[in-house]
């Protein structure tokens, strides 16, 4: 059985109680691995470990850090078939999802802020007051801590800026997608990487997660998960005083305008909603469309739906693997019920799909559509987490954007219409931090990426990043 142990002072290592978590297949329902069950004394070990590598790290050119980044992709590159296998073993992916899209990601990510920090300038402001110039210092030792839905994506998006910038970090994956994480750190030690440079801590969020975030030596936090959790991690870091960089959860609009181009429409709306399972924060599982085109709209998704194949994720055919847990399966199955309860009619889906042979006991969902839910119901405020997608009608784009807006969360949005001036205003209006207008997922990293509300707190992405892992320090000269 495969063990996904700590990674500290670049070596292997157990927790310190010697204990394990259970990681499963969500496509099998299988025990396929045990994860270190780390706590409070393995965060003290890491941290320290982290604080003594900091200085030397620190004092390396941006130039040689980016080096270090960019062999750590090249490295990754090389091993890409087991990143893969990896990647899809604990989170149930299909494989194709992880191959054309979230593996080449976690290299880009390496790759763009390798290059970003050599690039990166700091301010100099004179004429008013002396010569001013600022300093943009590393913070110390900071925690990455990431979610199961992305898990090497996420990963690679936090420790690459942190590192580039001169942290050293202190990473805790989601203990239910711990692989790929471990075989990353084992690489980066593969490679030559500084020992304590890169550290990795298992375990239960409550345990380890909390005692990272708590420990005083660690100066910022970069957490992406769910909004319960961002709350509790924001008011710890207020109170200790650092830095936290919190991206959650959301309840994302796709907006069809009648004039919505058609071309791609059905697979753009269904790509938004069932991706992944519908395990994407930016998944737009609130889909508005216009009423006077919503019959016609409501057709398009349904002959589009049957290319949403649910099965197996080893097979090439297969678009909707499992969900990630049993947890996850049982939260969306209630969501669906709650649906019906509340009059939602359901175009499709809204069952789990049992499949034979090998994915017998696999957490898989249908691929669901709902529509006439009470605009009331509380399902169009919660995250589901899951492939499902509720239609609802509107009448003008002040409804539409009454509708969007009626969330706690305010992570992403999507408009489609032909017509400029709507799109313009909408994205001006809506309460999102990320919107795309005649697309979904259409991501430039050097753009800012974050969200308003109960989505989060700051903003990562280019210079966002690199900002946020470093102090800034004005230096003056009264000339
Ligand atoms: P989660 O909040 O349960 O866990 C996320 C991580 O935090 C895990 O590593 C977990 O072990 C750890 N954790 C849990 N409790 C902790 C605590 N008290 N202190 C410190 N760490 C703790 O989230 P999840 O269920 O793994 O992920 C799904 C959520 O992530 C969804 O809400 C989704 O929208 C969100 N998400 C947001 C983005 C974004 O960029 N906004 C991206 C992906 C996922």
């Amino acid at each position: 059985m495969l063990k996904a142990l700590h990674h500290i002072a670049g070596a292997p290592r157990i927790a310190s109680d010697g204990s394990f978590l259970d990681v499963h297949d969500p496509a099998t329902g299988l025990c396929i691995a045990k994860v270190a069950r780390g706590d409070a004394a393995d965060v003290e070990a890491a941290v320290e470990v982290a604080g003594l590598a900091q200085p030397a790290w620190a004092a390396l050119r941006p130039s040689e850090r980016a080096a270090w980044l960019f062999r750590l992709a090249e490295a990754m590159e090389r091993k890409a078939e087991d990143f893969i296998e990896l990647e899809a073993l604990d989170t149930g992916k299909p494989l194709a999802l992880i191959r054309d899209i979230e593996f080449p990601r976690a290299l880009a990510n390496l790759r763009f802020f390798a290059a970003a920090v050599t690039q990166f300038a700091s301010e100099c402001h004179h004429g008013e007051a002396g010569l001013n110039y600022t300093l943009r210092q590393p913070l110390g030792v900071v925690a990455c801590i990431t979610p199961w839905n992305l898990p090497l994506y996420l990963f690679t998006w936090k420790i690459a800026p942190a590192l580039a910038t001169g942290n050293t970090v202190v990473a805790k994956p989601s203990e239910l997608t711990p692989l790929s994480a471990t075989r990353l750190a084992e690489l980066a030690s593969e490679i030559g990487l500084p020992p304590g440079v890169l550290n990795l801590v298992h375990g239960r969020g409550e345990d380890a997660g909390r005692a990272l975030v708590t420990h005083p030596r660690v100066r910022a936090v970069s957490f992406t998960g769910s909004t319960r959790v961002g709350r509790e991690i924001g008011a710890v870091c207020g109170g200790q005083l650092k830095k936290a960089s919190l991206e959650l959860g959301g309840k994302n609009a796709s907006i069809v305008f009648a004039d919505a181009p058609r071309e791609g429409l059905a697979e753009t709306l269904l790509r938004a909603g069932w991706q992944n399972s519908g395990q994407i924060c930016l998944c737009g599982s609130r889909l508005l469309v216009q009423r006077s085109v919503f019959d016609e709209v409501r057709t398009a998704l349904l002959e589009a739906a049957p290319r949403w194949v649910v099965g197996d994720p080893r097979h090439a055919e297969t678009r909707l693997g499992p969900l990630a847990s049993a947890a996850q399966f049982d939260r969306v199955c209630r969501a669906v019920r709650e649906a019906r309860e509340a009059g939602g009619r359901i175009l499709l889906g809204g069952e789990p799909v049992r499949l034979d042979g090998r994915c017998e006991g696999g957490w898989f969902y249908a691929p669901t559509l709902i529509e006439d839910l009470p605009e009331d119901c509380p399902l169009h405020q919660q995250e589901i987490f899951g492939p499902v997608i509720v239609l609802q009608p509107f009448d003008d784009a002040a409804d539409a954007l009454r509708l969007a807006n009626a969330t706690p969360y305010g992570l992403a949005a999507s408009v489609f219409t032909r017509d400029l001036a709507t799109a313009h205003a909408m994205a001006a209006r809506l309460h999102a931090g990320v919107i795309w207008i005649n697309g979904w997922m259409i991501r430039d990293l050097r753009t800012p990426f974050g969200g308003f509300g109960d989505s989060g707190l700051g903003r990562e992405g280019g210079l966002e990043s690199l900002r946020f892992f470093t102090e800034p320090k004005n230096v003056c000269l009264p000339i």
